[in-house]
């Protein structure tokens, strides 16, 4: 299937953009911009260099979009989903292997076959409910990321079993764009799929992006960090919900429960060199919670956390100490430093 025509959104990509403060303005090569609609959200795409480094970016993000989009019935996802698995290559092959990866590393707190759920939770159509008790038992039945097999390039899932790559997609995609730009020599660039950043280089200037992160409490920003050469994912059980009788239903799902997370936590953000390994670590931190996220960060490297609980803590990991700066109320806010020992 193919959309329609592309639009621009000038208006939301301006909101975007305030995410962002980095953009400077002095260098040699000229900024080429691109913004776009893409899986779901508004994504702008700036590269130091030359146009078609942009263009292909924007085709890189299509490409991505038509293999692992889980509600387009022809993307490579949903043709899995249709048949109970198949042949799968490319890049379709190699994110399911690194997101398989990432769902053991979670110990399942990532598991890509929670789409039965997402679904009933009515997260895809837009008809929100809650399913009962019995209706979740049965469907829990159907996840586990640990029955999904991928073997010399075969998928095959269990009955019933659905895949869903939306924790992970994103993040995927951003590294694909890095690569481009990097090869093609592009210095300085940066990459936001819906407030999913990846930085490639420095500023043109050569000092650090500094990426925003929001505030799961307001329209504000609650701190930023300052990076190079990495990525910024966040998520949050405010970027997708619904109420009902007074309660909030956030659109990441706990794996274990079949119940939208509640573990405490009000956002997740993620920052490391790889794009994917950030996006799966958010969403599965945002189940695990405070705890599990102290020893997951223990146990792993590759990356460092900001998180903000529900009572408007602040935790960083100690990485961070001198590169994010809390914003706002959060400057008079205690910034607990989670440590390795
Ligand atoms: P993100 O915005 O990256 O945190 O990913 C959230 C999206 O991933 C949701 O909209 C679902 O499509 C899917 N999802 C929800 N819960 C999980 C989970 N525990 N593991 C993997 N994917 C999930
Ligand atoms: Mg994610």
């Amino acid at each position: 299937m193919r959309r329609g025509p592309r639009r621009a959104f000038p208006a939301l990509s301006l909101a975007l953009s305030l995410l962002l403060t980095a953009l400077s303005g002095c260098s040699a090569a000229p900024a080429q911009t691109a913004t776009i609609f893409a899986m779901d959200t508004v994504m702008e795409l700036t590269a130091y260099g030359e146009r078609r480094c942009v263009d292909e970016a924007v085709s890189a993000v299509y490409e991505a979009e038509d293999r692992f989009s889980v509600t387009d019935p022809d993307s490579d996802v949903a043709r899995l989903n249709a048949s109970g698995g198949g042949a799968v290559s490319g890049d379709t092959q190699a994110l399911l292997e690194r997101a398989l990866e990432l769902c053991a590393l979670t110990d399942g707190a990532l598991d890509i076959t929670v789409y039965p759920l997402v679904r009933a939770w009515g997260f895809t159509t837009g008809q929100y409910r809650v399913p009962g008790g019995g209706e979740l038992a049965g469907l829990l039945e159907k996840t586990g990321y640990d029955r999904v097999r991928l073997e010399d390039g075969t998928v095959s899932l269990p009955e019933g079993s659905l895949l869903d790559l939306g924790a992970v997609a994103k993040g995927w995609t951003a590294d694909c764009i890095a690569g481009i730009w990097r090869e093609a020599g592009v210095k300085s660039g940066l990459i936001n799929l819906g407030g999913n950043v990846m930085t490639v280089g420095a500023k043109p200037d050569g000092s650090d992006w500094t990426v925003g992160i929001r505030d799961p409490f307001s329209q504000e920003l609650m701190g930023a960090v300052r990076v190079r050469d990495a990525a910024v994912v966040t998520s949050g059980g405010y970027q997708r919900y619904f109420e009902e009788d007074g309660v909030r239903y956030c659109h990441i799902i706990d794996p274990k429960t079949g119940r939208p997370a509640d573990s405490g936590l009000a956002s997740v953000t993620v920052t490391g060199a790889e794009g994917v390994l950030c996006d799966g670590l958010s969403t599965a931190v945002y189940v695990l919670g405070l705890e599990g996220a102290k020893a997951l960060w223990r146990e792993n490297g590759g990356f460092e956390l900001v998180l903000v609980t529900e009572e408007r803590k602040v935790y960083i990991t100690e990485g961070l100490e001198g590169v994010f700066t809390p914003e706002g109320s959060y400057q008079s806010t205690e910034i607990k430093v989670i440590r390795r020992g």
